[in-house]
C-alpha cells in the first residue's frame, strides 16, 4: 500500500526525551543553560531573522551571555562563525557549555568588554548588541561592519532604550517593540504572563 503521507522516522524512533533541533532559529529556551538573562525564543527568532545568517559569515555577539544568539547564528548556516564578547566568566562558561551541547563548538568566546574589545577583531558581516550598549560600542561596530552588514541592538531597560532612540534619530533604521505574553497556570486556570517588552533597533550598512 502507498502511504498517504511521508511518515517521518521520528514517529518510530522517538524516545521519551527526544527533541527536534531545527536549524531555523527559535530553539526552545530550556535547551540553553542560563541564569535567566537570555533573549527568549520568540524575540530571539525575530533577532536572527534580521541578522540574516549566511554561509561562512561572521557575527560579533556583544554581551553574549549564555550564547543563545551566537549559537543559533552558527547553527543556521554552514560554516557560519561567531565571536562572543562577554566579561563575566560564569556566563562565558554557560555559553561554552551550550555551544558544545547544541552543535556550535567553535564559538569564539572572548573575555572582554565593548567597546574596548572590538579593536582589532576581524570585520563582521553582522553585529548583535544584546549587552554593553553604548554610542561608543555602536560606533566601533558600525565602522567595522562589512558592506551590506546587518546590525541589531535589543534593549530592555529604559536607559538602554534611550541610547537606541538617540541612535535611531541619528542613523535611521528600523525601530520595533516586541511584546510576548505566555499562557501560564493561574490556579486551576491559565492567564497571560507578559514578558518585559524588548525594543529592537536594526539597520543595514
Ligand atoms: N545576548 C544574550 C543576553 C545576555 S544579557 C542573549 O541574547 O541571550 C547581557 C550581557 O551583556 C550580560 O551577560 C553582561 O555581562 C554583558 N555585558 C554588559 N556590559 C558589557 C560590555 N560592555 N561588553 C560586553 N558585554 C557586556
Amino acid at each position: 500500500a502507498v502511504p498517504a503521507f511521508n511518515t517521518l522516522a521520528v514517529e518510530c524512533l522517538a524516545a521519551p526525551d527526544a527533541a527536534l533541533l531545527p536549524r531555523v532559529p527559535g530553539l526552545a529556551d530550556d535547551l540553553f543553560r542560563s541564569d535567566g538573562t537570555m533573549t527568549k525564543r520568540e524575540v530571539r527568532a525575530a533577532t536572527l531573522a534580521k541578522l540574516m545568517p549566511m554561509r561562512g559569515a561572521l557575527l560579533w555577539d556583544i554581551g553574549t551571555g549564555s550564547g543563545s544568539v551566537a549559537i543559533e547564528w552558527m547553527r543556521a548556516a554552514r560554516s557560519a562563525r561567531a565571536i562572543g564578547i562577554e566579561p563575566r566568566a560564569d556566563r562565558r562558561a554557560m555559553a561554552a557549555e551550550n555551544a558544545l551541547a547544541l552543535g556550535a563548538p567553535r564559538l569564539d568566546l572572548r573575555e572582554c568588554s565593548a567597546p574596548a574589545a572590538l579593536d582589532g577583531l576581524p570585520a563582521p558581516d553582522a553585529v548583535f548588541i544584546g549587552g554593553g550598549l553604548s554610542e561608543a560600542a555602536f560606533d566601533a561596530a558600525w565602522a567595522a561592519l562589512r558592506p551590506l552588514g546587518r546590525l541589531v541592538a535589543n534593549a530592555v531597560t529604559l536607559e538602554s532604550e534611550a541610547v537606541l532612540l538617540d541612535l535611531h534619530a541619528r542613523h535611521g533604521g528600523d525601530l520595533v517593540r516586541l511584546s510576548v505574553d505566555r499562557a501560564e497556570p493561574v490556579g486551576r486556570y491559565h492567564g497571560w504572563r507578559a514578558a518585559m517588552p524588548v525594543t529592537q533597533w536594526s539597520l543595514v550598512k
